[in-house]
Parts: structure tokens; C-alpha cells; sequence
């Protein structure tokens, strides 16, 4: 059930509302909106009664919401969500008017590869830097990623470089290492639905970015993300990674309708990764340009110096330069949507800088 509150509702009466939520034993989750406050009532076992709430001063009215998911859906908040990420003054937001550029390279693999990566992404424009410190591989004889150490090279990234960290979190024990590194939590495909993991990130301070998984229809991708809300985090971000067909031209077939789908449901940013949605690196830059133009919010792209040492997905992994071209690229189309792109200035259709 949702809980809409009158435009002029004082605290005071959004207080009086959430204890009774509360005092049923249910939890309360007040949703700021542009013109009034919404409070979403999650935890009851069957329907509730309208009337009970409607009569509470400050109630504008109570509905139930149709869908399975609750706070990810629009019923619940009209609004899109911008989700701030690390500390106020990094300026970074996902959802807004900036497209979120997510790069770097698969896996953290020795301090020079990372600190060459991240300077290659901060230059081409990108604000936020990926790389794995903890590797879900499908073979235990892979590399399984430098654990901490990893962690502490990022964390030396963001010191020298100032992008913001996404690293991935793969059960919920480790969670609480990555968390004191990470800006961004992010929860991997073959994790969507670890529902231990989605409540921990649920109790987390910082934002979560929840991959698709390889099977994953859209109300299971929604569902799994309305475990974290439901704990109370709001900071959530999708992605569309590709999902597993009888194709074999790709690793993953890149479901780009995944977006507007999305949007018309939710009001959660979603962002699209190219690279493990193809597994090829000359097909990575021709669906980041088609996932901007069918409205993704951003991209999460693995970039690395030395491609063919990489100790995984070095093959769609994006040379520096590439990533450089890409940038150019999606600020065109991005211009053509009133999006701007990270640091790079603005490019008109023409490709001319602005
Ligand atoms: C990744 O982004 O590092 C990754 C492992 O991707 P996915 O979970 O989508 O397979
Ligand atoms: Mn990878």
C-alpha cells in the first residue's frame, strides 16, 4: 500500500503516519517527491484496509499497489530517481541529466594496469572507474581476483585520479571489505538473485548496482532489486548485461528493449554494459552508441591498456583510444537527447565540440 500524503503535510503528521505503520508491525518507507511525501508500507502479509490510514490527519489517500515489486515501481514514485554517488562534493550522479560513464578493466590484476586504466578512462572523460578485486569465474582455476590488495589499488585510483570506485561484492561475508572501499556495491549477474547478498546491500549506506542476470526476465531483474529497497536502500541502480540465447555470433545477446521496458515500470536508473552484453570487443562500441539512443541512463565498459595480457575478458576489453572514439560518440548522441557526458565537452550531431 501506498500512503500519499496532502502537499501541505507537516512532519509532524508524516511522523504520526509511519509510527502506526510501524505500531502494525509493518515498515514504513517515507518517499520524498517533488510536490508531497509518499510513504510505502511493505512487510504485511495480505491486503490492507484503505480506510485505516485516509482518515490520519495529513493523508491525501491510500492505494494499493498492483504490481508483485512495490518501492521500485512508479506507482510508488512518479518521479525519476538521481542517484548521488560517493561524498556530495564528487559531483557524481546516475539518472540525471549527465550520462554515468562506468570504465575500466574487468579485473584488478597489479597496480600498474589499474592506475594506466584509470588514467586512460579520467582522460577520455569518465567519472566513475569499474574493476574487480573479487572475481565470481565461471572455472575456480581462472583468476579469482587480488581480494583486499585489489581494494587498496582502487582505492590509490580514486586518491590520484578522484573517479569514483565500482567494484564487485560476491557474498554477503565479503561485503563488509568491499563496502569500506567501494562508492558503488556492485552485485554481479550470477548474483541477482543471492537473496543473502541483496539483503545485505539492502542494509548498506552505499548505492548498489545490480546486474542483470543471464536469465532474467524483467519482473525476476525487478523483483531482486525491490529485496534491496525493501531493506531500507533506495540507491539503486540496474543494468542490462545481455542474457544467454541460442546465438553464438555473441557471448550474451544485448537486450536493449530492457530499457524502455524499465522505464514506463520504475523510476530506477538503468545502465547498459556493452562489454559482457557482446563478449566482442568490435561490437562493444556500435551497442554502447545504440543502448545512449534508446535512452540507458549510462554505461559500464572494460577498458584495458594491454587487452591481449588481460587476465580476463581481455577480448572485449576497449583499447584506450577506442574508449576515447566511444566517448566522442555517445556525447553526440547524448547531445541529441539533452544528455551530456561526464568531463568531455558537449558534441554537436555534426561532431563538432560545442
Ligand atoms: C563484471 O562486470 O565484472 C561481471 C562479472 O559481469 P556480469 O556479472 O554481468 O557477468
Ligand atoms: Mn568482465
Amino acid at each position: 500500500m501506498l500512503i500519499v500524503m496532502k502537499p501541505q503535510a507537516t512532519e509532524e503528521d508524516i511522523r504520526h503516519v509511519t509510527a502506526k505503520i510501524e505500531a502494525m508491525g509493518l515498515r514504513a518507507h517515507a518517499i520524498p517527491g517533488a510536490q508531497r511525501t509518499a510513504i510505502g508500507i511493505t512487510g504485511n502479509p495480505g491486503p490492507l484496509e484503505p480506510a485505516e490510514f485516509e482518515t490520519l490527519p495529513g493523508v491525501a489517500e491510500a492505494i494499493r499497489v498492483s504490481k508483485p515489486y512495490k518501492l521500485v515501481s512508479r506507482e510508488v514514485k512518479k518521479e525519476d530517481s538521481v542517484i548521488a554517488i560517493g561524498p556530495a562534493e564528487s559531483g557524481v550522479k546516475i539518472g540525471g541529466r549527465e550520462l554515468a560513464i562506468i570504465a575500466g578493466p574487468c579485473a584488478v590484476e597489479n597496480r600498474e594496469q589499474l592506475l594506466a586504466a584509470a588514467e586512460a578512462v579520467k582522460k577520455a572523460g569518465a567519472r566513475l572507474l569499474r574493476g574487480g578485486a573479487f572475481k565470481p569465474r565461471t572455472s575456480p582455476y581462472s583468476f579469482q581476483g587480488l581480494g583486499k590488495e585489489g581494494l587498496e589499488i582502487l582505492a590509490e585510483a580514486r586518491r590520484q585520479f578522484g573517479l569514483m570506485i565500482v567494484t564487485e561484492t560476491v557474498d554477503p561475508e565479503n561485503c563488509d571489505l568491499v563496502e569500506d572501499y567501494a562508492d558503488v556495491l556492485q552485485v554481479g549477474a550470477r548474483n541477482m538473485q543471492n537473496f543473502s547478498l541483496l539483503k545485505r546491500v539492502g542494509r548498506s549506506k552505499k548505492p548498489v548496482l545490480l546486474k542483470r542476470g543471464m536469465s532474467a526476465t524483467l519482473e525476476e531483474f525487478l523483483m531482486a532489486a525491490e529485496y534491496v529497497l525493501a531493506e531500507g536502500n533506495y540507491n539503486l541502480i540496474l543494468c542490462e548485461r545481455g542474457v544467454r540465447t541460442f546465438a553464438d555470433h555473441t557471448r550474451n545477446t544485448l537486450d536493449l528493449s530492457m530499457i524502455p521496458a524499465v522505464k514506463v515500470l520504475s523510476h530506477l536508473p538503468i545502465i547498459v554494459d556493452p562489454s559482457h552484453g557482446t563478449g566482442k570487443r568490435d561490437k562493444v562500441i556500435p551497442l554502447a552508441r545504440a543502448a545512449i539512443a534508446a535512452g540507458a541512463d549510462g554505461l559500464m565498459v572494460e577498458v584495458h591498456s594491454n587487452p591481449d595480457q588481460a587476465l580476463s575478458d581481455g577480448y572485449q576489453s576497449l583499447f584506450p583510444g577506442q574508449f576515447q572514439e566511444l566517448m566522442e560518440q555517445i556525447s553526440a548522441i547524448g547531445a541529441v537527447l539533452a544528455r551530456t557526458v561526464g568531463t568531455t565537452p558537449a558534441m554537436n550531431v555534426a561532431g563538432r565540440r560545442q
